[in-house]
């Protein structure tokens, strides 16, 4: 594979693109970040699935805590609670200078893609970083009458508000940025991974955004997905919870449902092999292996599975034309 793109949320997204970055070769990568959940605080834009995966590629990230910078300091988050002003959302010492720098390079009239951009030349990473838009997108969750903004959900409240349903605010209008569009609509890239991120939270908003389901409808690459879940359960975050509140079981088969004529193939945790025929029966190539990628070499052989699954689902689409 000479080149792959991949859709990411935060956790889920920056761990699978961690395991994908040490399999390609130099500069095959070309990670896709959501922005549904980036918002303004304290006068500086906040991207945090961008700087989760940001952090994760450059090996900054707090693997316990699962966000933000390890080993970091929080002088000016005490500052800013004794003075009275916001502090329900945690900003480490160094984690602010990347949103200083960043809120300063789009004040000066950057892209984000180009903050990114910029980013990735510094810490000389060997991939592409792309917000899926450079415009305005915000998730926001509709909870019995009320609308609640991303952060205020997940970060203030913890998830604890029934979801009762997702708004993308500002998805109408947003345009895939043009390297997003001509990854996702030429034919330059061998195969597209969707990260095991949060389908609900993460995925949905990118393919709210004009002509990116379209995109994925039509491909011209395989498609494969992985799945967050094993075991029927999550590995951090309200997934399980939000697929309660829809009523579901948290199956990997909820989940393709979701991405159902997206994508060619599944690859789901080994503990969740009983679900193969269901899958199948979808229409979906299912592939099992372990998928923890905490647990030691589960990186390296979820990328290699991934990746040698995708190349044959693209053979097997070169070989039927039909
Ligand atoms: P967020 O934006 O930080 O919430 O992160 P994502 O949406 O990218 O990822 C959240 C999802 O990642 C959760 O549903 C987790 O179950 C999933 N996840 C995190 N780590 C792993 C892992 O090691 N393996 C698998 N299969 N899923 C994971
Ligand atoms: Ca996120």
């Amino acid at each position: 594979m000479r080149k792959i793109a991949v859709l990411c949320g935060g956790v889920g997204g920056a761990r699978f693109a961690q395991a994908l970055y040490a399999s390609l070769p130099d500069a095959s990568l070309n990670l896709i970040v959501n922005v549904g959940d980036d918002f303004e605080h304290l006068g500086l834009k906040i991207c945090p699935d961008l700087d989760t995966v940001y952090y994760t590629l450059t090996g900054r990230n707090d693997e316990a805590r699962g966000w933000g910078v390890a080993g970091e300091s929080w002088h000016c988050l005490e500052s800013l609670s004794a003075l009275g002003a916001e502090s329900w959302f945690q900003l480490g010492d160094w984690d602010l200078a990347l949103h200083l720098a960043r809120t300063e390079m789009i004040r000066k009239g950057a892209r984000l893609t180009e903050v990114c951009a910029h980013l990735v030349q510094q810490s000389k990473l060997k991939c592409t970083l792309l917000p899926v838009t450079d415009d305005r997108l915000r998730t926001q969750i509709r909870s019995k009458g009320r609308v609640l903004d991303f952060q205020e959900y997940f970060v203030r409240e913890r998830c604890a508000p029934v979801c009762d349903g997702v708004l993308f605010a500002g998805a109408e209008t947003a345009r895939m940025t043009p390297e997003v569009k001509s990854l996702l609509t030429g034919k330059g890239i061998d195969c597209l991974m969707i990260a095991p991120s949060n389908p609900y939270l993460s995925i949905a908003p990118m393919l709210a955004i004009p002509g990116i389901r379209e995109a994925l409808h039509n491909r011209q690459f395989p498609v494969i997905a992985i799945s967050p879940l094993i075991g029927g359960q999550a590995v951090k975050g309200p997934l399980v919870k939000i697929m309660a509140e829809r009523g579901m079981s948290p199956s990997p088969v909820g989940i393709a449902q979701e991405y159902a004529g997206l994508i060619d193939g599944f690859v789901c945790d080994i503990a969740d092999q009983a679900k193969q025929e269901e899958l199948e029966a979808m229409g979906v190539q299912a592939k099992f292996t372990e998928t923890l990628m905490s647990k030691p070499g589960v990186k390296k052989t979820l990328a290699e599975t991934a990746l040698a699954f995708a190349q044959g689902l693209g053979a097997a689409e070169i070989k039927d034309p039909s």
